[in-house]
């Protein structure tokens, strides 16, 4: 079967740096939209080139401009879009309205992955003010992906690793203490751990899956369905010493978003549902979802402990 071509937004990020890599990797033609509004962002413009030396596509184009985004999706079969959805770096979740117009305009996709990535939104409507606003977000673009009927798969990428194992779970941390770390309430509750190049490569694997059409694909590698208690364990094996341990109880932690930044707030909010009320690992998966590891058996996922040796 011939490979999808793929057309990235949002591949200088965080996230859509390694889509770019995954999807060059896999052998897929690969397109990157470029913004004229990155002016003269240095670092992004050089990392643009490098991806087009190693057989990327540059399409310009703007979220201010309906033509150049239709003509840019015209080039491909599937578009897959990492725009920023974290407040503490930037929000715009919603931008992707537009991007949905203009796929429905260009009428040749045959799948759309939009920025999701995280927590499964669809799980979320009972979360707390300010945090549900990135799954409220998530959900409006659901619904008019699945209103204009375009093919789409839904990425529920768990925790980055980056941001959680790196502080040992701990918000506003992301370098493991050798000293101490303060457990989110009894620390027992579990959540979901994948390496950021890994939910990439599994993101690229569904995209000409059949299995995972108009679907939510969870990534749940096995070995990384931990507990902060877990992960504090597996870091103390390998530093050779237990760290001090303090609690905050999840009363107090609510407590502690007041007088906070708005973004910050949010942040929190995804904490407290993630480790106080579990809510990554507290369901099974339905019938209209698949999980990663099970479709694609042969990926070597990186787990807990391989990434917490980067931290040594
Ligand atoms: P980034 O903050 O790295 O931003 C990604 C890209 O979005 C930017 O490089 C830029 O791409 C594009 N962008 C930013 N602002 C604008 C704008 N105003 N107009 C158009 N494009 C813009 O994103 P992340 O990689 O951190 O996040 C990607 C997804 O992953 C989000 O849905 C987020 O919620 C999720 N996530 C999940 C986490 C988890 O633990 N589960 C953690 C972090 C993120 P360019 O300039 O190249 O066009």
């Amino acid at each position: 079967m011939e490979k999808s071509k793929v057309l990235i937004i949002g591949g200088t990020g965080y996230l859509g740096k390694r889509l770019v890599k995954a999807s060059l990797a896999e052998g897929h033609e690969t397109y990157i939209l470029h913004r004229a509004e990155i002016g003269v962002d240095i670092d992004k413009v050089q990392m643009l080139l490098s991806f087009k030396e190693q057989g990327a596509h540059l399409v310009s184009g703007s979220f201010t401009d309906h033509q150049s985004l239709v003509k840019a999706i015209k080039l491909v079969d599937v578009v897959i879009c990492a725009i920023s959805g974290v407040h503490i770096r930037s929000h715009q979740i919603l931008l992707q309205l537009k991007l949905i117009d203009a796929i429905k305009d260009a009428g040749n996709v045959k799948r759309f992955l939009p920025s999701e990535f995280g927590t499964d939104p669809a799980r979320m409507e009972n979360a707390l003010e300010p945090g549900r606003v990135t799954f409220d977000d998530k959900m409006i673009v659901r619904k008019a992906i699945e209103d204009a009927q375009i093919p789409f798969t839904y990425i529920s990428a768990n925790c980055f690793a980056g941001y959680f194992l790196g502080g040992l779970c701990q918000p506003g941390k992301i370098l493991p203490s050798r000293d101490s770390v303060v457990l989110l309430g009894d620390g027992n509750k579990k959540a979901i751990y994948v390496e950021e190049d890994d939910i990439a490569i599994y993101t690229i694997k569904t995209i000409d899956d059949p299995r995972t059409l108009n679907k939510t694909v969870y990534l749940r590698p096995p070995k990384n369905i931990l507990s902060q208690r877990e992960v504090v364990e597996i870091w103390e094996k390998l530093i050779g010493k237990e760290l001090q341990k303090s609690s905050i109880p999840k009363e107090e932690f609510l407590a502690s978003l007041k007088g906070q930044e708005y973004a910050q707030q949010v942040g929190l909010i995804h904490y407290y549902h993630v480790c106080y009320e579990g809510c990554l690992a507290n369901f099974e998966i339905g019938n209209d979802a698949v999980e990663a590891s099970e479709l694609y058996p042969e990926i070597k996922y990186t787990t807990v402990e391989e990434y917490m040796k980067r931290y040594l």
